[in-house]
């Protein structure tokens, strides 16, 4: 049979073509990290043909005994990385493992707190937008407008004033540790159902190098794609049977139908490789990467929300030197440098303008950089915003930017 490239070499040349921007780029998207051989040929595998509705030794198709394997071995890691007694692994995505959550516990109208988008949650965490936001009766806590951290006892405050059926915690743009045993807490004296939403930090749990909220959360959910490491993809933890119980209906058959048993397959494959000894070091490795950029940055007169990092990402307020978030996105695009716009706390723009930028390392440090490589991008990015800052970058400055960015990456190769 034909190889893609023969089948169809336009598609064929658009991965290519993606392929090569990702060798060629440095990328520094906080939600991104590259995938191991290991996990892509899993991704590629025959387990794509196969139908297995329903749970291991429950389905609803024929010929489940190695959909069955491949599932049970992926719980069984899960359970095992994360300290749980149950883990359910077919959530498509984070989106519908937060969806799972909100349809096992919640009916339209109900209250549901998080932490606000523009202080750095997420948008199945309220947002007006979201169906989260649509179907429930969304508040939310910010962030405390000088240390730009959740206060804990403004969490109380308005979970005690609005009693929410749920209280989730987490974000995708929040570089801080939070204090999951007073969301606990706060949830057992209101009567709420507590959440913890670790999707971007998994990785970083998983790798003893930031607080794990699994012990604390009645119910945990997650992506498998970012600091974890693995497929894209969703999966939702716990240590109550009847909580299990009912998210487990609430994923099949509330939501999903077939699960995708090679995407489960090669999450099982990246909870191997995250419960091997080395995960450790990768982890640890992350944290002090994002922690030199930020602190390069900082040093170049950037501003860093919250003052610095405790995990993989860093949130950059650019308003100091008057730039938008989207000036800033695309002009680092151009010379290599990926990472996106984000809003900061009290950001007056709108999510497609913003005041700041969203850093990561987590696929960088795949890539094998370190903090001397760090502080070198962190110098590129200097380099590239003072010329936009200037009002012209000059040629000489952006060549410069542009050899740094391919000696990088050419020292630090992909596997693919
Ligand atoms: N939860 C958090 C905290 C996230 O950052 C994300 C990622 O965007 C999600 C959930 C949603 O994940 P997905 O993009 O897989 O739907």
């Amino acid at each position: 049979s034909l190889t893609l490239q023969q089948a169809d070499r336009d598609l064929w040349g658009v991965i290519d073509a993606e392929r090569q921007r990702q060798q060629h780029s440095i990328e520094l998207i906080a939600s991104e990290n590259f995938v191991s051989r290991a996990v892509l040929e899993t991704l590629g595998s025959v387990l794509t043909n196969k139908y297995a509705e329903g749970y291991p030794g429950r389905r609803y198709y024929g010929g489940c005994l190695h959909a069955d394997t491949a599932e049970n071995m992926a719980i069984e890691r899960a359970t095992r990385l994360f300290g749980c007694e149950y883990a359910n692994v077919q959530p498509h995505s984070g989106s519908q493992a937060n969806q799972a959550v909100f349809l096992a516990f919640l009916a339209p109208g109900d209250k549901v707190l998080g932490l606000d988008l523009k202080a750095g949650g997420h948008l199945t965490h309220g947002a007006r937008a979201n169906i989260s936001g649509r179907w429930f009766q969304a508040i939310s806590y910010g962030v405390d407008p000088v240390s730009h951290r959740v206060d804990m006892d403004e969490v109380e405050r308005i979970a005690r004033r609005e009693r929410p059926r749920l209280i989730i915690a987490g974000g995708s743009a929040y570089s801080r540790t939070l204090d999951f045993a007073r969301f606990r807490a706060i949830a057992d004296d209101v009567g709420a159902l507590f959440m913890a939403d670790m999707a971007h930090v998994a990785g970083l749990v998983a790798g003893g190098v930031f607080p794990s909220p699994v012990p604390f959360a009645h119910v945990t959910t997650t992506t498998t794609h970012k600091t974890l490491r693995g497929p894209r993809g969703g999966m939702i933890l716990g240590n109550d049977g009847e909580i299990m119980k009912k998210i487990n209906s609430a994923v099949f058959p509330g939501l999903q139908s077939g699960p995708l048993m090679h995407i489960i397959a090669a999450k099982a494959v990246a909870l191997g490789e995250a419960l091997h000894p080395t995960f450790h070091a990768y982890a640890q490795t992350v944290v002090e990467n994002a922690q030199a950029l930020c602190g390069r940055l900082a040093e170049g007169g950037l501003s860093i929300v919250s003052g610095g990092t405790d995990c993989h990402l860093g949130v950059i307020d650019l308003r100091p030197w008057g730039l938008a978030g989207n000036v800033a996105e695309h002009a680092l695009e151009q010379v290599g440098l990926t990472l996106n716009k984000n809003t900061v706390p009290n950001d007056e723009t709108g999510p497609t303008v913003t005041s700041g930028i969203r850093v990561g390392s987590a696929a960088c440090t795949s890539r094998g950089m370190g903090p001397d490589e760090f502080r070198e991008i962190g110098d590129m990015i200097l380099a590239l915003l003072g010329g936009v800052r200037a009002g012209a970058i000059d040629s000489r400055t952006e060549s410069s930017i542009r050899e740094g960015v391919a000696e990088l990456t050419r020292r630090f190769p992909l596997p693919y």
